[in-house]
This record gives structure tokens, C-alpha cells and sequence, in this order.
């Protein structure tokens, strides 16, 4: 079967000689409908965040069963599915919450398909464990591959803000790509806050406005954080998401976060902060959350069959995965690249 392998820095190639595998146990196999093309997959492929493995990339993955080990109760062949992308030890507290994305032993495990362990950019994928499943129902699973991470991450970032997303607030999104879109659109239909969204092209922040951005700010003006502060007036804004994580946008967000808000810091662009007293506002939470758990998961494909969520998707072949990957360097995707095999 053909696949998009990892084979190390800068090298990936598309193969066409793997074995389909066969099941076992609690074993399932997929039939892929679609492999969404994730930022993370650069900052592996360019900066080696994960090495010493080949694999099949892609962690945002949805499609249909194709075989079930002999232990896999509760699926048939055809059933439409969600692969829940972190995999966890299953056993441990957060895994028995459901949120493997936190498990215990995270340390010690590569952290799920595509990451580490073959992934969904491929024809079939096997999942370890029917556990990391989520129906999807009537929806289309190219369309529905990006919930499972461009959507599942935002709103899990977002959910645990929600207390203070109030219809007086502010809340600023920086980065409006595969996870910052939906992030406006969770905003626009969870929260009452007034949203402003960061990104640094025209193209990008016009389609901020169409998803619900009430303001839009381009972070590469010297004076963003003023023209921020502007909008919102002394009380800042309560909440910064900041879907890029670059030291310049880590910067931008605690000059514009408000006393008592949350800096939320989703992307992994690798910036750097020095905590100061007099720069961060007093009662600020930083947080750095990695991915959501299951049951978001569910409440994710909730939002999407509802209509509420929608993604923007480019579909692609395998064939062509690096040239979508030199046009997500270059910031050239609207919305989320899909690969459909
Ligand atoms: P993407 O390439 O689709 O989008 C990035 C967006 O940021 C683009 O629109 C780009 O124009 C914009 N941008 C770049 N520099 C900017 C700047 N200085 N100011 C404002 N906007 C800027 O990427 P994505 O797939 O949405 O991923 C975003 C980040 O989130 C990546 O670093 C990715 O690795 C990370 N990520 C983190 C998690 C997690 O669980 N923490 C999960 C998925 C992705
Ligand atoms: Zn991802
Ligand atoms: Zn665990």
C-alpha cells in the first residue's frame, strides 16, 4: 500500500510497498478517508522533535472500518470513525478520565500514529486499540479528519477559558491557520467574547472576519499590541490564544493580556519567555495545553454535526505530500490541507 513515510530530517517520501497489516486482538484496521496536514508535522519533519524512527506521518485521521481484531466488540466493517490522536497508556488516572493526552506515561511512549508509530497518511492505518475511536455518524470523514486536532486542540484551549469569555470580554487568537479558523468559530459559537485575530497577511485576516472575528490586527505592525489595547480600552483582553508560540507572539500576547486572564500558548513555535514581575499582570495563568481528551473529542464532532464548526479544506493527493507541505511553510493554506488517499 502506498504511504507518506517519515524517514528523518527534511526526508519524506511517498512509498508504495507496505503490507496492508491484518488485526489482532483489540486491533483495528482503517480504511483512510482523509489525513489532515498539521503544522506539528513541520516542526518534525524541519526541526526534529521527533527522531530515531521511520514512520507513516499523519495524526489528524478519519475513516472507515475496514477488520476488527478478534477482541473488538461494538464496530462493523463500514462504520464512519474518528482516530483520537494522542494515545495514552489507556490504564493510568488521565487515560481513565480520558484524557490521554495526559497520561503518565507520555515519557516513555511515542506520543500516537503519526507521531512516532505509523499514522494515517496512507490507504489503511492500524489503531491499537478500538478505545481510540469516536463515531462520527452521517459525517464525511475527509471532511472530518481535522476535528480529531485542528479542532479537538482549540476547544479544549478554549473550554477551560470559558469562564471568562463573558459577552464584556475581549479575547485575542493569534494565528488563524488549520487551528486558529476553527478556533473563531468555537469562539463564535461557545463564548461570548468579542473576538480579535492576529495573523500576519491580508488574505488571513479577511478570512478571520468571514469566521467571526470582530476586529483583526496584522502582528507583524510594530505597534499590534497598541492597536490591540486600543480596542480593548485599560481592561485588556482576558484571554490570548496564541496558535503560533514564536517568541514575538508570546510577547505580543502578555502585553495585551489582561489582570486575572489566561495566556493560553497552543503553538509550538518553539519562542521563549523570561517570567518578569513587571511585565506579566498580576493573577495571569499561563498554560501550554497539549491536544484535548476523548470525550471533547465527542463534544468536537457535536459541533460539527450540529453545523456549528465547519473546516475549510484543500483535498490532495499522498502523491503530493511535500508540495503541501512547502506551501504550509510558506503560510499559503486556507484553512486545513487534507491528504485523501
Ligand atoms: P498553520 O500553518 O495551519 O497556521 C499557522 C498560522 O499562523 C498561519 O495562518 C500563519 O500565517 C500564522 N502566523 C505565522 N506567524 C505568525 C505571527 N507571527 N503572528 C500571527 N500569525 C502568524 O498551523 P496549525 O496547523 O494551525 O498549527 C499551529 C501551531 O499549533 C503549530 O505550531 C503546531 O505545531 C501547533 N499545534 C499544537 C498543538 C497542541 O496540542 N499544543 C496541536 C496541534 C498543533
Ligand atoms: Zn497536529
Ligand atoms: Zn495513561
Amino acid at each position: 500500500m502506498k504511504a507518506v513515510r517519515f524517514f528523518g530530517h527534511k526526508d519524506v517520501r511517498v512509498v508504495n510497498d507496505l503490507e496492508k497489516p491484518v488485526p489482532k486482538g483489540d486491533e483495528v484496521l482503517l480504511k483512510i478517508g482523509g489525513a489532515g496536514v498539521c503544522h506539528s508535522d513541520l516542526h518534525i519533519i524541519d526541526e526534529g522533535t521527533v527522531v530515531g524512527t521511520v514512520f507513516t506521518l499523519g495524526h489528524e485521521n478519519a475513516g472507515w472500518i475496514e477488520e476488527i481484531g478478534e477482541n473488538v466488540e461494538g464496530y462493523k466493517k463500514g462504520d464512519a470513525v474518528l482516530v483520537y490522536g494522542p494515545w495514552g497508556c489507556g490504564h493510568c488516572k488521565p487515560c481513565q478520565q480520558s484524557k490521554e493526552n495526559y497520561c503518565d506515561h507520555q515519557s516513555e511512549q511515542a506520543y500516537g500514529g503519526g507521531l512516532g508509530l505509523d499514522g494515517g497518511m496512507s490507504e489503511y492505518m492500524l489503531v491499537p486499540s478500538s478505545r481510540l475511536l469516536v463515531p462520527i455518524f452521517d459525517l464525511d470523514p475527509v471532511i472530518a479528519a481535522p476535528l480529531t486536532d485542528a479542532a479537538l486542540t482549540p476547544y479544549s484551549a478554549i473550554k477551560r477559558s470559558l469562564p471568562k469569555l463573558m459577552a464584556d470580554e475581549y479575547v485575542v487568537v493569534i494565528g488563524v491557520g488549520g487551528l486558529g479558523h476553527v478556533a473563531l468559530q468555537i469562539l463564535r459559537e461557545i463564548s461570548g467574547a468579542e473576538i480579535i485575530a492576529c495573523d500576519v497577511t491580508e488574505e488571513k485576516l479577511a478570512f478571520a472576519k468571514e469566521l467571526g472575528a470582530a476586529f483583526t490586527i496584522n502582528s507583524k505592525d510594530a505597534d499590534a499590541a497598541e492597536q490591540i489595547q486600543k480596542i480593548t480600552g485599560i481592561k485588556k483582553a482576558k484571554v490570548v490564544i496564541d496558535f503560533v508560540g514564536a517568541t514575538s507572539t508570546i510577547d505580543l500576547g502578555t502585553k495585551v493580556v489582561s489582570l486575572d486572564g489566561d495566556l493560553t500558548i497552543v503553538g509550538l513555535g518553539a519562542g521563549h519567555y523570561q517570567y518578569s514581575m513587571n511585565v506579566l499582570p498580576f493573577g495571569v495563568s499561563m498554560t501550554n495545553p497539549y491536544w484535548g481528551s476523548r470525550t471533547e473529542l465527542m463534544e468536537v464532532v457535536g459541533l460539527a454535526r450540529q453545523k456549528k464548526i465547519h473546516i475549510e479544506i484543500e483535498k490532495h493527493k499522498l502523491d503530493d505530500a511535500n508540495e503541501v507541505y512547502e506551501r504550509m511553510r510558506q503560510g499559503k493554506i486556507k484553512g486545513r490541507a487534507v491528504l485523501v488517499p
